[in-house]
């Protein structure tokens, strides 16, 4: 009997090869020959002024988290709907979280509402492109320029994924990805911050050398290095770097294949039957599909649990995510309240289906058949 996981990761073969050629090498902590053949991949495709590899991409948040020197007092609006790091990594250095609610059409934050969020203690605003569906970037940097605001995007989702022809992760002053295995491309645990504006770049580097100017130093700009700022270890072993150079030589065949399976889910799902039962993602006109996730969204809660049973019965796993971070235990014990109906909306319909690059075309449309045979039997 066929069993359909939820996550599969996909080796591209190359990987061991390059993680051997890393060992040979004789060098193998960060910064190696690996790491800047990554860094300059994604500098060549996408035309980032700079990146810089993480251990992740929670890690990534937590660099522009000291970048902009976030302070207790400081206020940082991100959605509830999203990964704790969107706004632990802020919280970490002090920061007040301040929620925006969800869109009707999909789980990204609504800017809409970010006028009447922005208070004078407003010190960042970090846009989450769920799914790999850009934001509103447009509104979100024109209100950030008017407000003197800064824009840190939550692009882990977001791979190789557009907003009006600029690469998500270009936009932002500062941009987070990641590389965890349930990404598009991945190296286990691993991330990159993308660092858009320039006055950030040496910092960038010297925090992410655990507050040191050692990477001046190997370019040979100074005589010796030190301690001169705050800063973490932050970067990844060259070995984590050579994993990933292996899953970005395969980038465009990885993401093809993706797009085929997302349109096969979407093509079966649209089927007129299911309009009552279920919403599909919602692409705006401004945006590129990654297809990082195939999600549906059903009408009510019981139908979720209830529909999770019928495919778990037909060996399908599938899974739901967010808990709204505003009904979270940390944000309630540190004495927020709010409502956030389309975050809580999302949190108990929404549903993401198996999804990954070894996925056949056969389980795809067993998958589809299941949850059609599931809602025209109700
Ligand atoms: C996966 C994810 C993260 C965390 O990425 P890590 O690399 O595991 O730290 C943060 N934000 C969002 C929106 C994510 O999907």
């Amino acid at each position: 009997m066929m069993h359909i996981g939820f996550n599969k990761p996909y080796f591209t073969g190359k990987e061991t090869d390059y993680i051997m050629e890393a060992v040979l090498s004789g060098k193998v902590s960060g910064d190696g020959l690996f790491t800047k053949k990554c860094q300059q991949f994604f500098e060549e495709k996408y035309a980032f002024k700079k990146t810089l590899l993480t251990t992740s991409c929670t890690d990534a948040l937590e660099m522009a988290a000291i970048l902009l020197d976030i302070k207790p007092g400081d206020e940082v609006i991100a959605p509830s709907y999203t990964f704790v790091s969107t706004v632990n990594a802020f919280v970490l250095r002090g920061a007040k979280i301040v929620f925006a609610d969800s869109t009707a059409q999909n789980p990204n934050m609504d800017v809409a509402l970010l006028e009447k969020l922005i208070t004078p203690k407003t010190k960042a605003i970090v846009p989450v492109h769920y799914a790999g569906i850009a934001c509103d970037m447009d509104a979100v940097m024109s209100i950030a320029k008017a407000k003197n605001i800064y824009v840190v995007e939550d692009a882990a989702q977001a791979i190789d994924s557009f907003y009006k022809n600029k690469p998500l992760g270009s936009i932002g002053h500062l941009s987070a990805f990641s590389f965890h295995e349930t990404k598009n491309i991945i190296s286990g645990e691993g991330g990159m911050l993308s660092v858009n504006d320039e006055k950030f770049s040496s910092r960038a580097e010297i925090i992410r050398e655990k507050g040191t100017n050692r990477s001046a130093f190997f370019r040979g700009e100074i005589d010796k290095y030190g301690w001169v700022d705050i800063g973490s270890s932050f970067l990844p072993s060259d070995i984590i770097a050579a994993f990933l150079f292996a899953q970005l030589e395969n980038l465009e065949r990885i993401q093809l294949r993706r797009k085929q399976i997302w349109n096969k889910y979407y093509e079966q799902l649209a089927n007129p039957a299911m309009k009552n039962f279920i919403d599909l993602p919602f692409i705006p006109e401004h945006a590129t599909n990654n297809a990082h996730m195939f999600y549906i969204v059903c009408k009510a809660e019981n139908q979720r649990e209830k529909l999770i049973a019928h495919l778990k019965m037909n060996n399908i796993n599938s899974v739901f995510h967010y808990q709204s971070l505003h009904k979270s235990p940390y944000y309630k014990s540190s004495g927020g309240s709010i409502d956030q109906p389309f975050t809580d909306y999302y949190s108990e319909n929404l549903l993401r289906l198996p999804f990954y690059f070894e996925l056949t075309d056969n389980e795809v449309d067993f998958v589809c058949e299941k949850i059609i045979e599931y809602f025209t039997s109700l």
